[in-house]
């Protein structure tokens, strides 16, 4: 393996001079005393070489030694990983010794001594390639999936598997030759760097499903896919945390991964004793089970920072592999741009916008592009959908990181400052958002089945009225109650009912927290309706008054079981209403 010596120290970049070939992105270990720092190659230059330690470089000399290992930043990947707390370099936060990890202390992310109940699926004599199901363990409920290692090229021949039963993840579970005759023993472990995209799949189309979430000001106004990416910037205090969570619990998910990535430190500390508490909706058990959370401890530099986005992101396509819908939040990726900043500028590279690394924008563009709805090898298929949060300084959505993920995020959920303050939650702005997907043909076709072909116009018609009621609250702001004629008044009250009934929903309620698709179908017909009606009104007052009844009786409707003699009682109360005032 290839040695060198320590040259230059520039707070966690280190040029080091080695004595041998090394590769872009290889992982070293640089030694202070007896303490080993992990770094990473960023940056090769005949023989001086870049690299970013994952750690505080203090007490670092020059002319200390540094080992190469010949291998990139990997993550290990086997059954165990659910429920866990791991930090960027895939430390498994819950065997720390102290408060903190030490430096140069990097422990194993998996359970070597505990038993894993393994059913074979692939039979001797199978003709199998990378990441062919060769069994199937039982991980929390889940159906884990034991796969050919994803490095293993070509064809390969099944040549024993062993029988069910319990065995360790090291154990060697089956045997199989490669087209030259040589046999290789795979146990359930396998590793792969992060920094590549698994690419075991057979193809990769649009993302076209519809991710139900119960959130209507997502699944209603702005639908995310199954597969699909979007992000969210997030004022502090603007309802971040309720809508994670509640995206979460609810959305048609098999795995959910959350990396919190140098987020401020007390947030990364509501992670990690928030989620555990959660409920899961679906299987009435703890959400915890199905969930891995990657977190950046507040100790840790910028560069494991970097590297926990990957991580996570490398996980998720592990599970999607294994058939399964993987949702990935990562809050938030601003911080993880700030590391790639803070790493150019040491590196002295010619800085672009707000000295952001020139490539930004490419860089980020191919982190979600790893996201995705795919078909695998055996006709299953798996998804990744990406939810990121971006921070932009000052709520500037102009800034080079928010620019550059508009770009390639199919979905946008502009939280809002002014909507939180007047406690209108989710405090999602229905104008400035948006969702790709409801020009995709695909999604077109799919949701007409799913629920009819003029869905997707309704919901651009509800658009239309909630943009034509904006601006009339602008006129009448300027030109006061009376400047403006009865009928903008009417048209405004309509647009208030689309944002009371549809797009504001109570996360604290026992009903309105989660509304199924049917009943979102349900509402949004009913309020379309009634902004299809004419109405007689005299004066504005009468418009105030005849909406807020509409509007309370509604809200009433959204928090009673969608069948029970309640909900039958509301829709006749306001059926009343309406006939009064409908021209016939
Ligand atoms: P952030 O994480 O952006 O700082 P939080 O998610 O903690 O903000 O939300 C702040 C507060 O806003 C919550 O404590 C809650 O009272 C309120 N809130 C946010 N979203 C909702 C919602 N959908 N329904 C009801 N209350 C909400
Ligand atoms: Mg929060």
């Amino acid at each position: 393996m290839t040695t060198g010596k320590v040259k230059g120290i520039i707070a966690n970049l280190v040029t080091v001079v080695v004595d041998g070939a090394v590769a872009q992105n290889e992982i070293c270990y640089l030694s202070v005393g007896k303490t080993r720092l992990m770094a990473e190659v960023i940056k090769i230059t005949g023989e001086n070489v870049f690299v970013q330690v994952f750690e505080s470089t203090r007490g670092l000399k020059v002319g200390d030694t540094v080992e190469f290992t010949g291998h990139m930043l990997e993550v290990t990947l086997g059954p165990g990983l659910l429920s866990k707390k791991y930090d960027g370099l895939q430390n498994d936060l819950d065997k720390l010794t102290g408060v903190f990890l030490q430096r140069g202390e990097y422990n194993y992310p998996l359970d070597e001594g505990a038993l894993w109940k393994f059913t074979p699926i692939a039979k001797e004599g199978d003709k199998v390639q990378a990441a062919d199901w060769l069994g199937e363990v039982d991980e929390n409920h889940q159906p884990h999936k034991i796969m050919v290692p994803f490095v293993f090229e070509g064809e390969y021949t099944v040549k024993s598997i062993v029988k069910a039963g319990e065995y360790k993840v090291n154990d060697t579970i089956a045997v199989l030759t490669d087209a030259e005759g040589k046999e290789h023993n795979v146990t359930m472990i396998q590793k792969w760097p992060v920094k590549k995209a698994i690419l075991a799949y057979k193809s990769k189309p649009r993302p076209f499903k519809l991710l139900e979430t119960g959130v209507r000001t997502i699944d209603t106004a702005n639908p995310i896919c199954e597969g699909g990416t979007g992000f969210i910037p997030g004022p502090f205090g603007t309802g971040k945390t309720v809508l994670q969570h509640a995206i979460s619990k609810q959305a048609e998910a098999d795995i959910v991964i959350i990396a919190a990535c140098g987020e401020r430190a007390n947030e990364v500390v509501e992670t990690f004793t928030e989620f555990p508490e959660l409920d899961d909706p679906h299987t009435g058990r703890k959400l915890m089970e199905r969930t891995i959370i990657i977190a950046n401890t507040s100790n840790m530099p910028v560069a494991s920072r970097e590297a926990s986005v990957y991580t996570s992101m490398t996980i998720a396509e592990y599970y999607r592999s294994m058939g399964l819908r993987v949702l990935l939040m990562a809050d938030s990726t601003s911080r993880w741009a700030q590391a790639l900043r803070e790493m150019s500028n040491r590196l002295e590279e010619l800085p672009g916008q707000d000295a952001f690394p020139m490539d930004l924008s490419a860089i980020i563009g191919a982190f979600y592009a790893r996201a995705g709805y795919v078909y695998l090898n055996n006709g299953s298929t798996g998804s990744v959908t990406f939810l990121g949060t971006v921070s932009p300084a000052g709520g500037n959505l102009k800034e080079p990181v928010t620019e550059g993920t508009k770009k390639v995020a199919r979905c946008f959920y502009a939280l809002e400052q002014n909507r939180a303050d007047r406690k209108r939650y989710p405090a999602v702005n229905p104008i400035d958002s948006y969702s790709k997907y409801l020009e995709y043909p695909e999604f077109e076709e799919y949701i007409s089945k799913r629920i009819n072909n003029s869905w997707i116009g309704l919901v651009n018609e509800m658009k239309t009225y909630l943009q034509r009621g904006k601006e009339i609250q602008e006129q009448i702001n300027i030109l006061g109650d009376d400047g403006v004629p009865v009928d903008y008044h009417e048209e405004f009250w309509k647009s208030e009912l689309i944002d009371f009934i549809i797009l504001q929903q109570d996360a604290f309620d026992k009903i309105d927290a989660v509304c199924p698709m049917e009943r979102q179908e349900y509402m949004l017909n009913l309020v379309m309706d009634m902004c299809h009606k004419d109405y007689d009104f005299d004066n504005f007052l009468d418009v105030n008054e005849y909406f807020k009844k509409i509007i309370n009786i509604c809200k009433q409707m959204n928090y009673c079981e969608f069948k029970s003699a309640d909900f039958n009682n509301y829709q006749t109360k306001l059926d009343e209403l309406l006939k009064e005032k409908q021209i016939a």
